[in-house]
């Protein structure tokens, strides 16, 4: 297991630490987004003296290195969730449960368009992240 969480590090770059590897780990094991703080928690019981800026700091150069994804929260709080899919894909997030979606809507064809016919610009990448309510969620609030 901890061989391909290295290899995913190695993959972009990045160095392969004890503490990236244990994020990614945890994460990994998830359906659902994590706090830091609740990362924090979970790392505590393998780094006994980890402080929580030890803990933001890596969860933040990982997702800055594309190893995880940050959710930016309608709650304005930040969250983070690792997914193995490594195709182009993007993230539909329950915003009850937390749980995380893969979606395979992409809507490039229509940004690039647009911003080469309404700006005269050039697309280098984009973000898509989606806020709702999962199909779970709503059955439960329906019954
Ligand atoms: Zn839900
Ligand atoms: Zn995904
Ligand atoms: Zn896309």
């Amino acid at each position: 297991m901890e061989s391909e969480f290295a290899a995913t590090l190695k993959g972009l770059n990045m160095k392969v630490t004890p503490k990236r590897l244990a994020i990614l780990e945890i994460l990994s094991k998830e359906s659902i987004y994590l706090s830091p703080e609740e990362v924090w928690q979970l790392m505590k019981e393998r780094f006994k003296s980890i402080g929580l800026p030890t803990v933001y700091r890596n969860l933040e150069d990982l997702s800055n290195g594309g190893a995880i994804t940050k959710v930016i929260h309608p709650d304005r709080k930040l969250y983070y969730f690792c997914c193995r899919n490594q195709e182009h894909h993007h993230h539909f997030v329950c915003v009850f449960c937390r749980r995380v979606e893969d979606i395979s809507y992409c809507g490039n064809k229509e940004i690039v368009n647009e911003v080469s016919t309404t700006l005269k610009g050039k697309v280098l990448s984009h973000v898509l992240q989606v806020y709702g309510i999962c199909n779970s969620c709503i059955n439960e609030n329906e019954s």
